[in-house]
C-alpha cells in the first residue's frame, strides 16, 4: 500500500499474459489503482477479452495482447460491470464483437457519461488516460441470467444476478477449467468497492451481494480472478464473502445499540484495518457501513 500523501501511480496496465490455466491468460492488475485484472480466454475459433481496463491506450495494449495470444482469431469482448476502469476501453474493440448484458447496457447509458466526467476529476493522470473516451454501444445483448459463448472447442459462460456491486455485474464462467472471472463482485486483500453516493446513486445492495457469493462459491470454481487482487482459489471468494457479512453484522449491531452513523463508520473503519492491515482501499469501509447502516 502506498504511503497516505503519495500520489498514486498512473492508471497504466503494466503486466503482461499469464497462463494460469491452459488457454486462459490473466494480465494482472499489478496492485494498481484503476487498473484491473483483464482474462484473455483462447478458444479454437475466437479470443474472449474480458475487461478492456481504462482508456484508449490501455484498451490497445489489451487489443494487442488478444491479438498476438489470438493469431487472427475472431476476437470477443465482454465486460464484468460497466465501472470505467474495467469496460472504457472498449472503443480500441470497435470491429469485434462486444457482448453486454441487458441491465449493464441500460446502466451503462443512464450513468457511464457521469462516471466518465466524475473519473476525470481524480487527477491529471487519471485524466490522460481517458482523453478521447467514447462510450461503446456493444454488438449482442443478452437478457436472463446465463448466455454461453462457443469459442470454439470451449464454451464461456457469461452469468448475472442482478442488483450487487452494480446492477449488471456479470462474471465469466468457463465450466471445463473451472476458471471465474468475478469482475468487482470479488477483489483480493482489497476492501470491497461500495459505490454508494446517495442521493446520486444508491445502485449497489449488499445483502443481495452476499447472496451472489454464495452463488458463486456453489460454481466450485477452481480458480477465482477478482476484478483486482492475485487470482487464487475459491478462498478468494469466501474472504471476500466473510469480510462483507462481518461488516454487515457489525453495522447492524452498532446500530441497534443506538450509535450515530458517524460513530459507527469510525469504529468499524478503525476495527476492519487493525484486520486487515495489508488490504487495499479502506476507504471504501466507510461507504460501505453507510450502506447497510441506510438500509437495515
Ligand atoms: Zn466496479
Amino acid at each position: 500500500m502506498s504511503e497516505p500523501d503519495a500520489p498514486p501511480p498512473p492508471p497504466v496496465v503494466g503486466g503482461v499474459p499469464r497462463e494460469i490455466a491452459d488457454g486462459v491468460y490473466v494480465v494482472p492488475d499489478g496492485r494498481v489503482p484503476l487498473v484491473p485484472n483483464v482474462g484473455i480466454v483462447l478458444g479454437e475459433d475466437k479470443v474472449l477479452v474480458v475487461d478492456t481496463a481504462m482508456g484508449r491506450a490501455n484498451g490497445a495494449r489489451i487489443r494487442g495482447f488478444a491479438e498476438e495470444l489470438g493469431g487472427g482469431r475472431e476476437l470477443m469482448v465482454t465486460i464484468t460491470h460497466f465501472h470505467p476502469e474495467h469496460g472504457f476501453g472498449a472503443q480500441e474493440f470497435g470491429d469485434s464483437t462486444i457482448v453486454y448484458n441487458r441491465t449493464q447496457l441500460d446502466e451503462l447509458r443512464e450513468k457511464g457519461s457521469g462516471y466518465l466526467e466524475m473519473f476525470r476529476t481524480f487527477g491529471d493522470t487519471v485524466a490522460a488516460e481517458l482523453e478521447g473516451v467514447e462510450l461503446v454501444e456493444p454488438d449482442d445483448v443478452y437478457d436472463g441470467g446465463l448466455h454461453e459463448l462457443d469459442l470454439g472447442g470451449r464454451t464461456a459462460e457469461l452469468r448475472t444476478y442482478g442488483l450487487a456491486h452494480t446492477r449488471g455485474d456479470q462474471v465469466v464462467f468457463l465450466p471445463d477449467e473451472r476458471v471465474l472471472f468475478t469482475g468487482d463482485l470479488v477483489e483480493e486483500r482489497c476492501f470491497a468497492i461500495f459505490p454508494y453516493f446517495p442521493p446520486d446513486d444508491v445502485d449497489v445492495d449488499g445483502d443481495k451481494w452476499i447472496a451472489v457469493l454464495e452463488q458463486l462459491e456453489a460454481l466450485e470454481p477452481l480458480i477465482v480472478v477478482p476484478g483486482h487482487g492475485d487470482a487464487g482459489g475459491a478462498s478468494v471468494i469466501s474472504d471476500a464473502r466473510a469480510y462483507l457479512t462481518l461488516l454487515r453484522d457489525e453495522t447492524q449491531r452498532l446500530k441497534s445499540g443506538g450509535a450515530t452513523i458517524d460513530a459507527v463508520v469510525e469504529e468499524i473503519d478503525a476495527s476492519m484495518r487493525a484486520l486487515h492491515p495489508d488490504w487495499a482501499q479502506p476507504e471504501w469501509i466507510g461507504f460501505g457501513v453507510r450502506h447497510f447502516y441506510d438500509t437495515h
